[in-house]
């Protein structure tokens, strides 16, 4: 099999290594069919985050069963499915009540595609290894192309995980989203709006992005960040820049809340009395990922959400290194199963 190994910035490589085999009876083997890159692997890709290759990268895939151990129930040889971003086990009281992200059972962060945190290879490569299968592989429903939802491990869920539980709190609120580092603030925009946002108001400087805000829905705002953007119940930092997240704690109204998903890497200095007179509610972490899955799946099944318009470029896999090298928002490496679905 093939891995995609990135180096450093301008090198990635296909890698030939050994064939991957079950090592138990609750996992499977999975080939990626539609994978892609989360925001933070362009951070990885320009050199602007803190990891360095070599390391097999990608944690953003939908892929096809190609093997499953005796135990998995729930997939089987040819289902297409979306695989969880983080590596958990499924049973520790963090899994079992929806926090699978912080698994206590392996190390803090294990997850494919990143250095460091266990040898679980990345999901651009032939196959990946997957431990418990029932809880980490989620079907993708019948009827969704697989190269719409290849983000559906990570980002998708991620700016749904941020949106739509706060709108179901205060229905029909208005709100504010930093855009940035990516695709998560442009999923943000489409969520916000399908569920029931008044108006979505989105800052950015890259007229691409922009134009994909406006598809969205949101009322943009191009140019360099203000001091404060007004007064929002809910607010979305997806800039990974500390100006917009400063604009962001300041644009939230009293008692509202503040999700920051861009990963700062340097320290920002927040202004917390000022939080604290205002009540403001902060919340930064990684994305849950699994428990959020389901829900956004049906989301795009049932056509309330289409992602499709931030999907940058559609490739082939034997084009990976020349594709992700490029500057591209979204783009998508694809090919046709193997298995025909059960
Ligand atoms: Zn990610
Ligand atoms: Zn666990």
């Amino acid at each position: 099999m093939r891995a995609l190994i990135f180096n450093k910035p301008g090198d990635l490589i296909w890698q030939e290594q050994k064939d991957l085999q079950l090592q138990g009876p609750r996992e499977a083997i999975v080939r990626p069919i539609a994978s892609t890159t989360c925001d933070l692997d362009r951070l990885i890709l320009r050199g602007e985050a803190p990891f360095t290759g070599p390391f097999a990268i990608g944690h953003e895939c939908v892929a096809e069963v190609v093997d499953v151990g005796e135990e998995v129930r729930r997939v089987r040889r040819g289902d297409i499915v979306v695989v969880n971003w983080h590596i958990s086990c499924s049973h520790c009281d963090r899994c079992q009540t929806g926090r699978p992200n912080s698994c206590r059972t392996h190390q803090t962060g294990a997850m494919y595609g990143l250095p460091g945190l266990g040898d679980w290879g990345g999901t651009f490569s032939d196959s990946i290894r997957v431990i418990e299968a029932d809880f980490a592989l989620t079907k993708v429903p019948i009827g969704v192309r697989p190269e719409i939802v290849a983000s559906a491990a990570d980002n998708l869920p991620f700016a749904f995980e941020f949106t739509i539980p706060h709108l179901r709190a205060v229905p029909g609120a208005e709100v504010l989203v930093m855009g940035g580092c990516g695709s998560i603030a442009l999923y943000a925009v489409m969520f916000a709006r399908a569920g029931g946002a008044s108006r979505v108001v989105y800052y950015d400087t890259d007229p691409a992005r922009l134009d994909l805000a406006t598809h969205y829905g949101a009322e943009v705002v191009e140019g360099p960040t203000p001091r404060r953007a007004g007064s929002f119940p809910i607010v979305i930092d997806a800039s990974a820049q500390a100006d917009s997240l400063l604009c962001a704690i300041r644009s939230v109204e009293p008692e509202g809340i503040v999700s920051s998903v861009g990963g700062h890497f340097l320290p920002v200095s927040m202004p917390l009395f000022d939080m604290y007179r205002t009540g403001v509610r902060f919340y930064t972490g990684r994305g849950r990922g699994g428990p959020n899955v389901a829900e956004t799946l049906q989301w795009v099944a049932d056509g309330r959400v289409d992602p499709s318009a931030v999907t940058s470029q559609v490739a082939a896999f034997d084009d990976a290194p020349d594709v992700l090298a490029e500057p591209s928002l979204k783009p998508v490496l694809a090919r046709p199963p193997i298995f025909q679905p059960s």
